[in-house]
């Protein structure tokens, strides 16, 4: 739960904020405090190199020159310590301390120091300090040499420098945890549309009588997710529309075979009842039985084809069509009462599968054949143009009426003639899903002074090297 929690958007840009600040602080802190340090430590020096300096010009060389200069000097004795060391030619050496000096450098004597720079060590006891030192050489044998030392201790830099870390540090935390949690309550709302979304998602799903035919709600802003749930509703609309074009195409289906099921089933039951007193029946019921069944082996095999397109895995592959057409012209001809003529490009090579296309060209010749009279001729047509070759079967026969033209492809639809002929509606949608699943286009035209035209464009293969 945890895990989610700061798997999700708003834990994520919570997280990365608090990364950001953390960074940014320790470079910030160890930014202030080198500066602030730095400063610190430069007056210290000054301080102590003035100590030396004022000690340098007084001269001092006994007890009551020390005293004197100790009375003018605003020096802190419990930071600063001064030993001057006097060492007169003829007589023994001398040391003069000011307060806490002596124990300050009994002390340093003891512990372990380390020096850090020329000027600066640090010493196990006493901490960290700053060393500056300077001596008399005598110019004569009545004046003494003497040699000034001062400490003074760093203690006011390093605390300044802990307290200044303690200070940022208290503050980072004050802003890691209000701005974390500010950051996050900002993600959180920002997020919104997109939980929002996600829920609604989550509801259309569950309900799975309506499904797909809810819409996702469109939030205005943010731009991104109003885009997504435009889009998802699109996806949504398209879905409900192959939903109920399948639930169409179930019900014509099982409608469409209902009724040769019927009369199969009446004629039988007839011959049961009165086969034996009216034997006279019997071969005109067998009759209808025979029609019927294959009415139903003609829509099942259809239907077998129009599920077969629709999973159709194409492989394409170089097709001579101009060879292809003249095939089929060549078995079709003698068949049909039509007279059928090709114009035919030579050696037009489509970039097609097969078996599809001759599937496409013999049911838009059955077609032809079908709706057109006898005395009438049909024209099979190839050209390539470019990226494409146009395929066209044209015929002299009745036509489509206009408001027909668009609902030719659609499964089951029959038009005036077609339900005259008998026809189960599905040719005209096979051939629409082959021409699609071979990346083509098909166009239905008026044939003049009458007739049809079915227009189909399909990818050429242009030659070249292989
Ligand atoms: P079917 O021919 O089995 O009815 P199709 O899907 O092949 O089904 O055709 C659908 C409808 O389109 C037909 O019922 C018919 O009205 C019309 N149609 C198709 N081809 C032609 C054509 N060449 N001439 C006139 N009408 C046609």
């Amino acid at each position: 739960m945890k895990l989610k929690l700061l798997n999700t958007s708003a834990g994520r840009i919570t997280k990365v904020y608090a990364a950001l600040l953390l960074g940014i602080t320790l470079i910030l802190c160890a930014v202030i405090m080198t500066v602030v340090g730095f400063r610190q430590f430069q007056v210290q020096r000054q301080q102590t190199r003035g100590i030396v300096g004022g000690l340098e010009r007084s001269f001092i060389a006994n007890r009551n020159d020390w005293y004197w200069w100790r009375l003018g000097s605003p020096m802190d004795t419990k930071k600063s310590f001064v030993r001057i060391k006097v060492q007169p030619s003829d007589k023994k050496t001398r040391y003069l301390y000011s307060p806490h000096a002596k124990r300050f450098v009994s002390q340093n004597q003891l512990s372990k120091t380390t020096v850090i720079t020329k000027n600066v060590a640090y010493s196990n006891k006493l901490g960290l300090y700053y060393h500056a030192s300077a001596s008399d050489a005598s110019a004569s044998a009545q004046t003494p040499n003497v040699r000034y030392d001062v400490w003074t201790k760093l203690s006011g830099v390093t605390g300044l420098l802990w307290l200044l870390f303690r200070l940022i540090i208290f503050i980072v935390l004050g802003f890691l945890i209000l701005g974390t949690w500010l950051i996050y309550l900002l993600a959180r709302k920002l997020n919104q549309p997109l939980v929002a979304l996600t829920k609604a998602t989550k509801s259309i799903n569950d309900d799975i009588y309506n499904q797909y035919q809810k819409q996702l709600p469109v939030p205005k802003t943010p731009q991104e997710v109003h885009d997504l749930s435009q889009g998802f509703n699109q996806l949504l609309q398209s879905l409900n529309a192959r939903a109920r074009a399948d639930r169409q195409f179930v019900s014509n289906a099982s409608h469409e075979l209902k009724t040769p099921i019927a009369t199969i089933r009446g004629h039988i039951s007839l011959i049961r009842r009165r086969g034996e007193q009216h034997p006279e029946i019997i071969p005109t019921s067998l009759g209808f039985i025979d029609q019927e069944s294959e009415r139903m082996q003609r829509l099942v095999e259809s239907l077998l084809k129009l599920s077969h397109a629709n999973q159709l895995e194409l492989s394409p592959e170089a097709v001579n069509l101009s060879q292809l057409i003249e095939d089929i012209s060549q078995r079709y001809a003698a068949a049909l009462p039509q007279q059928l003529i090709t114009h035919v490009q030579r050696d037009v090579v489509a970039w097609v599968n097969f078996d599809s296309v001759e599937q496409i060209i013999i049911n838009l010749l059955n077609n032809a054949h079908k709706y057109s009279a006898s005395d009438t001729v049909i024209e099979i047509k190839l050209e390539a143009v470019g990226q494409e070759v146009t395929l066209s079967v044209i015929d002299e026969g009745n036509g489509i009426p206009a408001d027909q033209k668009a609902h030719i492809f659609d499964r089951f639809y029959r038009g005036n003639n077609g339900q005259t002929a008998g026809g189960n509606g599905l040719g005209l949608s096979i051939v629409k899903q082959l021409v699609d699943v071979n990346h083509g286009t098909i166009n239905v035209m008026d044939h003049s002074p009458q007739g049809t035209i079915f227009e189909v464009t399909l990818p050429r293969k242009v030659a070249g090297p292989e």
